[in-house]
């Protein structure tokens, strides 16, 4: 039985501000004082437990924030970043060298695509993209140089599943470190506990699912969270992507309701997604059984969270589905906007958004097609209404 419940993890946590507030303080500080230069130089050395030197280093309320989701993610540590991306590209710069290889899934996250293929190239770290769901292929892209392997468990944004523990077999076989984020499937999945060394989330999304900030986290070993932190080589430390503690402590307090919000978006995606799929519309939704991996990410999940608040619809090209998302807009039932987790349904194209960085024949490859619309489920009180409203949308355009 699986006993690791995300949820009851970030809840035993309890933390209290200075007067005994039930939320803790915000430590609105980017530098702390110390009463003898010895502590000072033993807080530098790492050497001093409970002491505070720098905030780019840590601060209390980045720790609290990182404590909280190293216990969802069942890490022993974790650190969070200013955005995404800042906690993407620290981890795999710290992991690589010059001259080393990274095998990644070929559909993820724009950015970090375009980071791998333009970017990570200029300090010769060279990526092989492959179909992350034939394990097989995995492999095969394999060379001694390699040295980390980097998916997305539900990928951005054609939500191909990536076998977790599949991956973490071959990423131990060839001493490799299996990279995941998990921004799409918050406390549904722990990949961490399927083998995953490093799991890395934009906070941006579900976690703290008010669209208000950008935020990013890595969770992984003390061990690896302290190289991240390093003042000598810790490319976190390094090169800088540090949140503020307001954000942190505002991040951490939308967290507390994560788990009620993944059962609502996951209940509206599935209930929406079963509709669709019976009315003819081509769907993708990890919980459908039409979905190529269902039965593997449904043995995946906790499912208590459910399959997401993420899918798909193909309505046939780029014209139809900008009329589409426009008229959605104008009836209020969600917002044309990239991004995803909001308490609104947000859709957009993402040929032409969040994946414009690639290629438009590797769009073509890997099944990205012009008239895909991405929706981010919201948290809808009625979504059989929310249904109806869709569908006449969907029938004036001629799309149903
Ligand atoms: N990972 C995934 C799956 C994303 O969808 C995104 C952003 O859309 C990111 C990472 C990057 O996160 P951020 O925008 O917070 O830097």
């Amino acid at each position: 039985m699986n006993t690791f419940n995300p949820a009851d993890k970030i809840q035993d946590l309890q933390y209290f501000g200075e007067f005994g507030g039930v939320n803790p303080s915000i430590s609105d500080s980017s530098t702390y004082t110390f009463l003898s230069a010895k502590t000072m130089f033993d807080t530098f050395e790492g050497n001093a437990e409970g002491c505070y030197l720098y905030s780019r280093h840590s601060s209390p309320s980045n720790l609290y924030l990182g404590e909280a989701l190293a216990a969802m993610e069942g890490t022993e540590a974790a650190n969070v970043a200013a955005s995404g991306m800042g906690a993407i590209t620290p981890v795999l710069m710290q992991l690589c060298n010059a001259g080393d290889h990274i095998v990644s899934s070929r559909t993820i996250y724009g950015g970090t695509y375009a980071f791998l293929k333009n970017f990570a190239p200029k300090f010769a770290i060279k990526t092989s993209f492959v179909d992350i769901t034939k394990l097989d292929k995995v492999e095969a892209a394999i060379t001694a140089d390699t040295k980390v392997l980097y998916c997305e468990t539900v990928s951005n944004p054609l939500l191909e599943v990536a076998d977790i523990a599949g991956l973490a077999q071959i990423a131990k076989k060839h001493n490799l470190k299996l990279v995941v984020d998990n921004t799409f499937s918050p406390l549904s999945v722990a990949p961490g506990k399927l083998g995953a060394d490093v799991v890395i989330h934009s906070l941006t999304k579900f976690i703290n699912g008010s669209s208000d900030t950008v935020g990013g986290v890595v969770c992984g070993t003390q061990q690896f969270i302290d190289d991240l932190r390093n003042v000598n080589d810790g490319a976190s430390m390094l090169l800088g992507p540090t949140m503020d503690s307001l954000r942190a402590a505002s991040i951490l307090k939308n967290l507390r309701t994560l788990h009620i919000r993944m059962k609502q978006h996951s209940h509206n995606a599935m209930y929406l997604a079963q509709k669709f799929e019976k009315d003819g519309l081509k769907v993708v939704y990890p919980g459908l059984e039409s979905h190529p991996s269902h039965k593997l990410y449904a043995g995946m999940i906790n499912q208590e969270y459910g399959f997401g608040g993420m899918m798909t619809i193909d309505v046939g090209n780029l014209d139809k589905a900008n009329e589409l998302m426009e008229l959605m807009q104008q009836k209020n039932l969600g917002y044309l906007a990239v991004s995803l987790g909001f308490y609104k349904t947000l859709f957009s194209a993402p040929g032409t958004s969040t994946s414009s960085e690639i290629p438009m024949e590797e769009q073509q490859e890997m099944g990205l097609t012009d008239g895909l619309i991405r929706f981010s489920i919201g948290l809808d009180n009625d979504i059989e209404r929310t249904y109806q409203i869709m569908k006449q949308c969907m029938t004036e355009l001629n799309v149903l």
